[in-house]
């Protein structure tokens, strides 16, 4: 009998969206994470991804495809010729490994194509019937312990008995680009992960201590960056160091370190973003988690920035950022030691900065100059 996976995506997504678009990046998604695990062609059939799984390892599949956004949940079916026969046929097979005596089960189909001779009532019923009388189960509509479900394409029918649940959301690259500013702490990865959970394709920007791009393209930012790529694919991580900005600010006020500090890092992602073709900057901000965060702040920081800057954390708690972490495998790494840019800064910034003083300041120690020199000084790493 020939084993197919049947994935399915969720219609929500697809409302106002072109959707041979969309399903063409989830096929490329899929095909990118079954690299390695499978040779397979990915079809789109009627509103669905199909590909041959035959004798394959079946939980490697299921691994690589709860890394896969906008699947909403996929099932290994066995394929029937679309008839009653044939479909009776396989679920009886499908069904006698699976259901045991006793077992109360409930039968569900869809049928994709219409012309089909039976409704899916019919057909439950016509099925439903012939798994009693066969198998000796009984049939439970409102409490059932097993089910068994049936597909009706126009060329084929699949019968299945597990769904499998993907992650969701939409696929990586059907949203378009954007730059992640990633820290070695906690909360940019969670950022960055619910950004590529919505569709977007994820590139990264660090801003590192150190004299030299290669001691930070050696650490543990890395390890996270790898650590996303089962969800995220091919991205690039843009390194830049901070020293030309210490050099240039040593003598400002010591509670607007921090704030300038953030500001040029978002002036700099902005030139990072438009070489890189990037339509937004996403950053782990979650509002007044710590003092740079505050409302105030926020607002000092951003302001004059032509690009949005996207902070899906801003209305998390700290508890709920650590969960997600432990869950996508980053936290681990987000709390093994790292020599962090704003260790070096004051440790008591402003909380409520005036947006006078800031630019102010940034006449001063002439910000552009410093964003400039510092893009000279970038490196970028590929990673796939
Ligand atoms: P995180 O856990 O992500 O480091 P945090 O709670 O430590 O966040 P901050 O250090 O104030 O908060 O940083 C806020 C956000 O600014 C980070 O989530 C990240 O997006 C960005 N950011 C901070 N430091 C850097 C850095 N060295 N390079 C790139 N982006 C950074
Ligand atoms: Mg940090």
């Amino acid at each position: 009998m020939r084993k197919v996976c049947v994935v399915h995506y969720s219609e929500i997504g697809l409302k106002g969206r072109n959707r041979p678009f969309f399903e063409k990046k989830l096929v490329e998604n899929v095909k990118r994470v079954l690299k390695g695990v499978l040779e397979t062609e990915v079809e789109r059939v009627q509103g669905r991804l199909v590909f041959q799984v035959d004798n394959a390892d079946l939980l490697k599949i299921v691994e690589s495809m709860k890394s896969v956004f906008g699947v909403s949940w996929f099932a290994f079916a066995s394929v029937a010729e679309p008839t009653i026969d044939s479909i009776k046929k396989v679920v009886l097979e499908e069904a006698s490994r699976k259901i045991t005596k006793g077992d109360a089960f409930k039968v569900e189909v869809k049928r994709a194509d219409k012309s089909f001779p039976a409704t899916s009532l019919e057909l439950s019923k016509i099925i439903g019937n012939a798994l009693v009388e066969s198998l000796g189960v009984e049939i439970s509509l409102k409490n059932p312990s097993k089910k068994v479900y049936v597909e009706v394409l126009k060329k084929e029918a699949y019968v299945f008995t597990e769904r499998i649940r993907g992650p969701g959301g939409l696929p990586v690259g059907s949203s378009g680009k954007v730059i992640s500013l990633l820290s070695g702490g906690i909360d940019s990865p969670v950022a960055s992960y619910l950004m590529m959970k919505r569709g977007c394709e994820v590139h990264y920007l660090h801003f590192h201590p150190f004299y030299d791009n290669s001691e930070a393209e050696n650490s543990k930012i890395m390890e996270i960056v790898r650590k996303l790529l089962p969800y995220s694919g091919r991205t690039t991580v843009t390194f830049i160091p901070s020293y030309e900005f210490q050099m240039a600010t040593v003598n400002i006020p010591a509670k607007y370190d921090l704030i300038l500090f953030r500001r040029f890092m978002f002036k700099v992602a902005e030139k990072v973003a438009e070489t890189e073709g990037a339509k937004a900057l996403v950053t782990g901000e979650s509002l007044a988690q710590v003092a740079s965060q505050t409302l105030d702040n926020i607002f000092s920081i951003s302001m004059g920035l032509k690009m949005p800057v996207l902070r899906p954390l801003i209305g998390y708690d700290k508890e709920e950022i650590i969960a997600l972490a432990n869950k996508i495998g980053t936290y681990d790494l987000s709390i093994k030691p790292y020599k962090d840019c704003c260790s070096i800064i004051a440790r008591h910034p402003e909380t409520r900065a005036r947006p006078r003083v800031v630019n102010e300041l940034e006449k001063k120690v002439n910000m552009d100059a410093i964003v400039d020199k510092s893009l000279k000084l970038s490196s970028k790493v590929i990673v796939e």
